[in-house]
């Protein structure tokens, strides 16, 4: 199986006032392309930390990141801004919509970014909708449906630009268990469907099992 995601030693601490927090101590990872994989750990283990340093959102201390055979922190941030934007898909526990965009435009933003013509994307956008069974809610704002919806409307803009990678951090973290099933279910059926690799951060071992590999981060490491 080829491996699409390198991590070697990472090291990421934060440092307040005097006082610095060692969360990451030298994480080593290796994700195959196509699998699913869920990182579980208590609250305050470091997991939002890893995913954003595996993501490219967050430089490490120490320790390097490779993606598709490239050296993530070695490139330009704008480099890596459009890198992320080609090859990455993220959805976070807290759906992180805009509000004064409806449905169609929040999924459809990230191929904005990407020259797409305006009316392809917003028929990838309604077409990902669709999928998401959301269908029927073109052109309402994101204020109007449930937290469930929500989230499949962060789903299909993870998905928006078909990325290599989607790396999920307690995308059921705000929903009740059955809201957070249904929701689960979806990002599943499409995750597997199009074969896209999936990095899924829980503290709920319910969540992690639904994965096809499940690691565990502990005292700054992985076990
Ligand atoms: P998790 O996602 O597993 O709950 P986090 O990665 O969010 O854990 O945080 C790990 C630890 O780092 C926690 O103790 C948290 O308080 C601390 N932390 C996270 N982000 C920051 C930050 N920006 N500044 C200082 N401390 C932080
Ligand atoms: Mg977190």
């Amino acid at each position: 199986m080829d491996t699409i995601l390198t991590s070697e030693k990472l090291d990421r601490s934060y440092t307040i006032g005097k006082t610095t927090l060692d969360v990451l101590k030298g994480v080593s990872l290796e994700v195959n392309e196509g699998e699913t994989l869920s990182i579980m750990g208590e609250s305050g283990s470091g997991k939002s930390t890893l995913l954003h340093v595996l993501g490219g959102l967050d430089n490490p201390k120490g320790g390097r990141v490779h993606f598709k055979g490239q050296d993530v922190y070695k490139m330009s941030m704008p480099r890596r801004a459009r890198f992320r934007a080609e090859n990455v898909g993220y959805v976070f526990q807290a759906f992180h919509l805009l509000p004064e965009l409806d449905i169609v435009e929040n999924v459809a933003l990230p191929a904005m970014a990407q020259r797409t013509a305006k009316g392809d994307a917003k028929a990838r956008a309604e077409d990902l909708l669709a999928e998401v069974g959301l269908g029927e809610r073109i052109g309402h704002r994101p204020q109007e449906l449930s937290g469930g919806e929500q989230q499949r409307v962060a789903i299909a803009r993870a998905l928006m630009n078909d990325p290599d990678i989607i790396f999920c951090d307690e995308p059921t973290g705000n929903l009740d268990s059955k809201t957070g099933e249904k929701v689960l279910d979806y990002l599943f059926q499409l995750v597997e469907a199009r074969r896209h690799t999936l990095v899924l951060v829980t503290h709920s071992q319910e969540v992690a099992s639904r994965c096809s590999r499940e690691l565990f981060l502990k005292d700054g490491v992985l076990v």
